[in-house]
């Protein structure tokens, strides 16, 4: 519980071992005791006191830890609303954390990251940011719009003082200073956006390539933590796969799974589909077989994505191989392998690994964009300080360009909570679970 009555309500219902005021009871201590309904003892507990403003909330809040088990829990629960508790929201206790000051909503969104959290990689990510790592370097920017825009309101209010000149030059060397950081930032959401949503993974090849016997090979691996989610486009299913903490959104793995019968088998068209909303194409290829007129197109559809070539079945006797001039001209990486021995799957992920730079993201002093609220508004800010330095170079009077500043520190504003609407507030917190 959490809230100016949380004591009081609690005081109704728990009866402490050594009798003590809740005045008494200093914040950071547990208590063992019993919670009561009137006489009857309904579980031996042990209660977490928090006073405010040191808690999670930095309102006073409590924590009943009970046994287990759904009965005792839903019982503590009933009596809570019925002394006047009242049921939590999802997200409420990280709302009123940030509506109260204690952190801002870069750090509440990143407490949802580090719930939701996929692999070690993203959880490592939404830690940084919980820590206040995104929120520092947002500070920096603003501090040094405004150290800048200072001097601009000076020479505003005493024109008679000829700084002008100077605070030009000023505001042109901020502006290039503040671009470059925003723009620095914009581009971390390629890494983060694959780290929070995985590398959006398209398998094509023409029927009987062996497609589905691959997703089978990569999803068997014992390290691989799957969870199913409906794709973006209608009727495909999309996989969550973490392998060798490599993210992996495997597009239409249904597609192929279900297409057993031979009419059915995903052709052409649909693989040119699903490849167009894909970061990387893995093109598989029969290797005892001749490349076909599929295959070419298949190979057309490769070559102008990032993408892998699979030339499969090489335990059988091969007729093509990473010497094919058709494969060559894709300048893609090319991989041997036989999917239904599931020999050399691993070269497939060192490959991946290497295409996307993983290997080169360092959570540990890097700052990093995963959120796409946040992308959204860095973009929104760079397209403002363009604008601000239009104005400055157009010679624009001081208070017409100040205005185009504090627009580029509006957007920086919004993303750490300063300045945003309530529906936005609303927005993020509803996307957390009940309880958090
Ligand atoms: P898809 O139509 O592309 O999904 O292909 P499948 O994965 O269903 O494979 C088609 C056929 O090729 C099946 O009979 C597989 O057992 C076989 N196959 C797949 N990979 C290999 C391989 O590496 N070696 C051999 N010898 N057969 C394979």
């Amino acid at each position: 519980m959490s809230g100016e009555k949380c004591f009081e309500i609690l005081d109704k219902i728990f009866v402490a071992k050594n009798k003590q005021k809740i005045e008494e009871i200093k914040g950071y201590t547990i208590k063992y005791g019993h919670i009561v309904d009137k006489k009857d003892v309904i579980d031996e507990v042990l209660v977490s006191y928090f006073k405010a403003p040191k808690s999670y909330t930095a309102e006073n809040m409590c924590e009943i830890n009970s046994h287990g088990g759904n009965v005792i829990v839903k019982k503590i629960l009933e009596l809570c609303l019925k002394n006047g508790a009242v049921l939590a929201e999802p997200g409420e206790f990280t709302k009123r954390a940030f509506l109260n000051g204690r952190i801002d909503l870069l750090q509440a969104e990143s407490v949802i990251d580090v719930i939701n959290a996929k692999s070690e990689r993203e959880a490592k990510s939404g830690i940084k940011q919980l820590d206040g790592f995104l929120s520092r370097k947002i500070s920096q920017i603003k501090e040094e719009i405004m150290n800048v825009m200072v001097n601009v309101d000076v020479a505003i209010d005493y024109p008679e003082y000829d700084v002008d000149e100077v605070t030009t030059n000023e505001i042109s060397n901020m502006l290039e200073n503040v671009e470059k950081s925003l723009k620095k930032l914009e581009k971390s959401f390629d890494n983060g956006k694959i780290i929070k949503e995985g590398i959006k993974t398209a398998i094509i090849g023409k029927p009987n390539a062996g497609k589905s016997s691959l997703l089978n090979a990569i999803l068997k691996e014992d390290r691989a933590i799957v969870s199913k989610q409906e794709g973006t486009t209608r009727d495909t299913i999309e996989e969550f796969v973490t392998i060798n903490g490599i993210p992996l959104k495997l597009i239409d793995t249904a597609g192929i799974r279900d297409a057993k019968d031979e009419v059915e088998k995903i052709g052409i068209s649909k693989s040119r589909e699903i490849a167009k909303d894909a970061d990387l194409i893995i093109a598989i290829f029969d290797s005892s077989k001749e490349l076909s007129k599929e295959d070419l197109e298949i190979l057309e559809i490769a070559k102008n994505k990032k993408s892998i070539i699979i030339l499969n079945k090489m335990d059988l006797e091969t007729k093509i191989d990473e010497n094919n001039e058709e494969i060559k001209k894709t300048n893609s990486k090319i991989i041997k392998i036989s999917a239904l021995k599931q020999e050399g799957i691993e070269k497939l992920y060192d490959e991946i690994e290497k295409l996307f730079g993983l290997n080169e993201i360092n959570l540990d002093n890097e700052v990093l964009i995963t959120n796409i609220r946040h992308k959204e508004l860095i973009s929104k800010a760079i397209e403002d300080v363009k604008k601000a330095k239009e104005t400055v170079n157009e010679k624009m009077p001081l208070d017409i360009i100040a205005i185009f500043m504090k627009n580029i520190l509006e957007d920086l504003a919004q993303i750490t909570g300063e300045e945003v609407t309530e529906d936005i507030i609303n927005e993020i917190f509803s996307k957390f679970c009940l309880g958090k």
